[in-house]
């Protein structure tokens, strides 16, 4: 019973976030006037800010604060020599299973067992067909004939360019093993079945490092990458208590894998991975060098030695984490409302490294000018180091509750001992309020800058 009364409250959570996601502009159906297309999202003003803050504090940490990797950005279209060389071509689907009665189309693992019979978890049905491969690539066609010739494919994820130009990048950046190649990007996979919201989309963003290494050396960094990775994810606001380590058996993971692991979250509709870290031996490197004909060899200068690298990857996905952080973010508390009642406020408790907005300006009333001219300046101080929202309308309670909503960790309100009016020993001092606490102190404006910088770094 508990655990039904959980399954529930859980749906009901999950419902609220879709709702707050569309109400606020982080998340809305693509294509919604049409009808929507099943499986494919676009992220509003916020949610654009949001994706873009996770994106660069991800490129930070695993490019620019490191000495051992560098960036690329590769093209969506490929030739398709490489999906052949990769395995993509041949073996890049899901067992895909149809229930003959509801018509419900599902992959293999959606499938419910009941006392040894495999039933329809739309229907309870047990008229199923036999999983068959579906494959997952999107297909198109480049040029201007439409023939076997000019087969290509919308990329499935990141990886492949990086392996492509393993030798380019070799060369350009002159690093020594273990070194890595990281990419940010789009990829298309035609789910089978997408749901869970953004979770399983059509078109996602991957966050992907190929970390190239000598073949002895693997075990040990895919051991490395794990608490790296866990850190991340700390680092941007989600609790440690809620992510989850699972070691992918042999029988799961790909033929060449010498070891995989996925990083999960408790979603509000289960435990469900976030990324995959996956020691891939040298497969990728080999194949594409068989395949074209080049050299994919590194030359290490002191033994002499030439060989083809292995590698580590841990490849996360933007748009899973984007939903975890918006998931851990939400909750309900309450506060004061202009009268000291209390009444309830829906919460997003961003980390400020993240947060959409880092601080609204509000003057306490929008018809006095000086107020307003003050609250203005302070925003021009603030803008180019950070988002900056501005708010004149309505009782500064309203507009604490609608910045909470969306997450903005700071308020600050120019009042009438900014002017100096009451206490000229106050003048050019403003409250600064914080979201969480809803504690608020009295800061120089002089000090703004440096105290919200740092808070946000
Ligand atoms: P799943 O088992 O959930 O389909 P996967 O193991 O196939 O995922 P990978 O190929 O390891 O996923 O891709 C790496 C990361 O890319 C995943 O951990 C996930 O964050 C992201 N990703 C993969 N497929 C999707 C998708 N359809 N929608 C959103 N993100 C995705």
């Amino acid at each position: 019973m508990a655990e039904i009364m959980n399954k529930s409250s859980d749906t009901h959570r999950m419902e609220k976030i879709v709702s707050l996601c569309k109400r606020r502009g982080f998340i809305f159906q693509s294509s919604e006037i049409y009808g929507g297309l099943n499986g494919l999202w676009d992220y509003g003003p916020l949610g654009v800010e949001l994706k873009r803050n996770l994106k660069n504090y991800w490129w930070r940490v695993m490019v620019h604060e490191r000495d051992d990797v560098v960036g690329m950005d590769g093209s969506i279209l490929m030739n398709r020599a490489v999906w052949k060389a990769s395995g993509h071509e041949d073996t890049f689907s899901d067992p895909m299973v149809d229930c003959r009665v509801c018509k419900t189309r599902m992959r293999a693992d959606q499938v419910i067992e009941k006392k040894g019979a495999r039933q329809c978890p739309n229907c309870g049905s047990k008229d199923l067909t036999e999983p068959r491969p579906f494959h997952l690539m999107f297909k198109t066609y480049v040029g201007a004939t439409e023939d076997e010739s000019s087969i290509t494919y919308l990329r499935p994820e990141t990886a492949q360019s990086i392996f492509v130009q393993f030798k380019n990048v070799l060369e350009v950046s002159r690093k020594k093993l273990p070194f890595g190649i990281a990419q940010i990007g789009k990829a298309f996979r035609n789910e089978i079945n997408p749901r869970n919201f953004t979770f399983r989309s059509r078109e996602f963003e991957q966050m992907e490092l190929e970390y190239f290494c000598r073949p002895e050396q693997g075990m040990e960094l895919l051991e490395y990458w794990k608490e790296e990775r866990l850190k991340f994810y700390e680092n941007i606001g989600i609790s440690r208590a809620n992510l989850h380590v699972r070691n992918v058996p042999n029988e799961e993971s790909a033929f060449y894998s010498k070891g995989t692991y996925d990083i999960e979250y408790d979603f509000p509709f289960g435990r469900q991975e976030l990324e995959g870290v996956a020691y891939r031996t040298d497969y990728d490197l080999s194949q594409h060098q068989k395949a074209s004909g080049k050299s994919l060899e590194y030359f290490d200068e002191e033994t002499k030695q030439r060989f083809i690298p292995h590698v580590v990857e841990p490849s996360a996905g933007v748009d899973r984490t984007v939903l975890a952080l918006i998931c851990e973010a939400y909750s309900e508390d309450e506060a004061p409302d202009e009268k000291g009642k209390m009444e309830a406020r829906i919460v997003l408790r961003f980390h400020p490294r993240v947060a959409p907005i880092k601080c609204a300006v509000f003057p306490l009333l929008k018809n006095r000018e000086s107020l307003v001219v003050k609250a203005k300046e302070i925003v021009d101080l603030l803008r180019p180091c950070m988002t900056v929202f501005y708010d004149e309308s309505g009782a500064i309670g309203r507009r604490y509750r609608r910045q909470d909503e969306i997450g903005t960790p700071f308020g600050i309100t120019v009042d009438f001992e900014t002017l100096g009016e009451k206490d000229p020993s106050l003048r050019d001092t403003v409250t600064l309020r914080e979201r969480d606490s809803m504690k608020q102190e009295r800061v120089k404006i002089s000090d703004l800058l440096e105290l919200l910088s740092m808070r946000i770094a």
